[in-house]
């Protein structure tokens, strides 16, 4: 489906047959992280939606849009493997019949990190998801934890906004070799993508200094930037922060997070581990 009316059609269809409306937000480029969270939709949910959107207000770099894959035919097959029952793929026009400007302010969780990195990034993020939910009015919508950041900004801008969908958050599917599976992932040269590797190494390295009892954030951070600086990979930032308010920790404890932002041969990778689980 191409437009809203058509959305709020279907779904309004599917709500008088007393189905759960599943709901999974994406880009495209379709892989098995997005998969897993079509499966969780398809067991928990009577209708299942997937948006394949590349929002342009998430964009901070014209290059970057301009380079993000666009695979709608493919990434349509995969949603139908997977059980999809409706694929929702307006056009830029559709969401912003007023131009592509971010309407929401994603607050102070927005501004930091990824945010300060890509200003303006999560108020795109969160006026794109609000317009998503508002033409689907899912029950239930999905979401990979591998977006840590966004999964914040979405649950406060859902409760800021009054929105009654429940948001679930799915573990980060990685490939074989570690890597967190991405649609950027397919710019990577082979050798690009070994040197990648480091990020996956050096949050392996965090994990295991915190099981032996390191809780000094400073010392968990370095051990990071080391493995990604032996690959030679460009840091944009290694932190350990608080679960809910992303406040950077000196101490770690169960629970936190360790985010990391690199870009390796001009693709900016994000990867992140919870501490402790
Ligand atoms: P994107 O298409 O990159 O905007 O991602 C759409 C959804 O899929 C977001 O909720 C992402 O967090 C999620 N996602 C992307 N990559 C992964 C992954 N490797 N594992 C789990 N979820 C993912």
């Amino acid at each position: 489906m191409h437009t809203v009316a058509e959305m709020r059609e279907a779904s309004r269809v599917a709500r008088a047959d007393g189905h759960r409306i599943g709901f999974v937000p994406t880009m495209g480029a379709l892989h098995a992280g997005h998969a897993a969270l079509i499966d969780r939709a398809r067991t928990e949910c009577g209708m299942v939606v997937v948006s394949v959107f590349v929002n342009p207000t998430q964009f901070d770099r014209a290059d970057d849009l301009a380079a993000y894959p666009r695979t709608l035919d493919i990434d349509a097959a995969v949603c139908a493997t997977h059980g999809t029952d409706v694929v929702f793929a307006p056009s830029a026009n559709e969401m912003y019949p007023d131009g592509p400007r971010a309407s929401l302010r994603a607050g102070d969780l927005g501004v930091q990190l990824e945010g300060a990195s890509r200003p303006g990034h999560f108020d795109g993020v969160a006026t794109i998801v609000a317009r998503l939910l508002d033409a689907v009015e899912p029950d239930v919508a999905y979401f990979g934890r591998k977006d840590y950041q966004q999964t914040l900004v979405v649950r406060h801008m859902i409760a800021s906004e009054g929105i009654p969908t429940v948001v679930e958050v799915l573990p980060t599917v990685r490939d074989h070799d570690g890597l967190a599976l991405s649609s950027r992932n397919i710019r990577l040269s082979p050798g690009d993508r070994e040197r990648a590797l480091a990020i996956p190494r050096g949050l392996i390295s965090a994990s295991r200094l915190f099981d032996n009892g390191v809780i000094e954030t400073d010392a968990i951070v370095r051990a990071v930037r080391e493995e990604l600086s032996r690959a030679d990979i460009g840091i944009d930032y290694v932190v350990i922060v608080d679960p809910d308010s992303l406040a950077p920790l000196a101490t770690a404890r169960v629970g936190a997070v360790v985010l990391v932002a690199a870009t390796v041969a001009g693709v900016r990778l994000i990867d992140n581990v919870i501490l402790g689980r």
